[in-house]
């Protein structure tokens, strides 16, 4: 059995999601089909949260107006015989009531999170009803049964698969299980999700839970590139990754995937292969255990990074004095991301500044801080960077401009680290794509 995730372009218009039913029907093989909400979905869902949590009513009814518009005509294009038609008014009908009535509730962030999952919910339950209509036997099966997180929002694959293989079992009869990305429960039994671009992540547990025999990410684009295409005109996709190096490459920065959607896998030892469904025949990029390829393989920048420097005389040959350092972003629960370290000082980033305050104000008890926002991770990631000749030479020649503030560098064989200023992430892209890739 496979997993195939499709992101939110890939069933955004009609018409992608009749391509959709077109390449989970393509071979025999049984399996589990994830959606993400339609393109744009959540985006304008946190809107809509945001409207109710400022209690701005009329512009959150707006807003549910025109994303119900939206979705009319996505019905009327999507489906055209009247029990389809009439099985998914009615989805609209009871979501779009849902959101009506959030709006005069009062906000709590509970209720967030089940404004957010209407998008996965709706779009999964639409592209049921075209399966339907098209007589592509199938089971909907709803994520909120199998999918969850502890009290730490941490999923556990050994949780999951206690609830899915069940579930399957009991429906032995289909070729085709389809579910929602992103959505689960949290330890209080309350809906909740898996974050931003989570749907990956739902994928990848999925793949690991059921032992897939490979978890099939499709998307809007022809796998890993070695750059982020948003920024960097020109890029080429990256035939294979290892598991390190996928997750490297998500965690600092690669949009394409989840930050954390390829340890499951990777625990299982389930290849991952990231898909184009605008050009399926299209290689893409194969994520396993060991991939071929020497050298840097992929850059990626990861932004909203904020510096934190502690200067103290008590580091000097003091021992314990970082475990006291480290013992703070603990108790706010909050991970560092780069650290360097002097005789008298150390320099680390996070990317949740949600305590940042109360975390200098304890800080201070050990030293004097210093705090620079406005920052960027950009990472070089590839196979055995620390054994590649020349690289460090070719590197800093190539950024020699760039204010580089920090380097992380023999912490991980795959990846080097470095910090600028978020204004010179362009920059910064740019250059080593021409130095280390050739690329212009
Ligand atoms: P989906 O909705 O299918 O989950 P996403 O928008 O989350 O798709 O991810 C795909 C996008 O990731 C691409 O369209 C591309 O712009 C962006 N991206 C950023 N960095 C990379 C990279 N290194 N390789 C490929 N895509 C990247
Ligand atoms: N719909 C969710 C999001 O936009 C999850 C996903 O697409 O992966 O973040
Ligand atoms: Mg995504």
């Amino acid at each position: 059995m496979k997993v195939m995730k499709f992101g939110g372009t890939s069933v955004g218009k009609p018409e992608r999601m009749m391509e959709v039913a077109r390449l989970i029907t393509a071979d025999r093989e049984s399996k589990i089909v994830v959606l993400s909400a339609l393109s744009g979905t959540t985006n304008k869902l946190v809107e809509i949260s945001t409207c109710i949590a400022q209690r701005d009513k009329a512009r959150a009814k707006t807003e549910i107006e025109l994303m119900e518009a939206h979705y009319q005509a996505f019905v009327r294009d999507l489906l055209h015989t009247e029990p389809a038609i009439a099985k998914a008014t009615e989805v609209l009908r009871e979501h779009f009531e849902f959101l009506n009535i959030a709006t005069k509730i009062s906000y709590s962030e509970a209720l967030t999170k089940d404004i957010l999952a209407q998008g996965e919910l709706l779009s999964t339950k639409l592209f049921s009803c075209y399966l339907e209509e098209q007589k592509i036997g199938h089971h909907l099966l709803s994520a909120f049964d199998f999918m969850s997180i502890d009290e730490n929002d941490e999923p556990h694959i050994s949780v999951i698969r206690s609830k899915l293989v069940p579930i399957l079992a009991d429906k032995s009869d289909s070729q085709i299980y389809l579910t929602q990305g992103y959505i689960c429960l949290n330890a209080r039994g309350e809906v909740d999700n898996l974050k931003r671009g989570g749907s990956d992540y739902s994928a990848s547990l999925i793949a690991a839970a059921i032992q897939a025999s490979v978890c099939e990410i499709w998307t809007d684009i022809d796998g890993m590139h070695n750059n982020d295409p948003r920024i960097v005109k020109t890029t080429r996709p990256v035939e294979q990754l290892s598991f390190d190096e996928a997750a490297e490459l998500a965690y600092f920065g690669a949009k394409i995937l989840h930050p954390a959607s390829i340890w499951p896998a990777q625990q299982e030892h389930i290849p991952v292969k990231l898909l184009n469904t605008l050009a399926p025949q299209a290689k893409g990029t194969l994520i396993a255990k060991s991939a071929s390829g020497q050298g840097v393989k992929a850059v990626a920048a990861k932004d909203g990074i904020v510096a934190i420097n502690i200067k103290s005389s008590r580091m000097l040959l003091a021992y314990g004095f970082l475990r006291s350092v480290f013992s703070i972003f603990e108790k706010y629960r909050t991970s560092i991301d780069m650290i360097t370290t002097s005789e008298v000082a150390v320099s680390m980033t996070i990317d949740q500044t949600g305590s940042l305050n109360q975390i200098t104000a304890e800080l201070e008890k050990l030293g004097t801080v210093s705090v620079i926002t406005n920052q960027t991770i950009v990472s070089i990631v590839g196979h055995n960077l620390i054994q590649s000749p020349n690289l460090l030479r070719d590197l800093f020649a190539g950024i020699a401009h760039i204010p580089v503030s920090m380097v992380s560098y023999g912490g991980s064989p795959h990846n080097i680290s470095l910090l600028v200023p978020a204004d010179q992430k362009h920059e910064t892209l740019q250059s080593l794509n021409r130095h280390l890739f050739g690329l212009d």
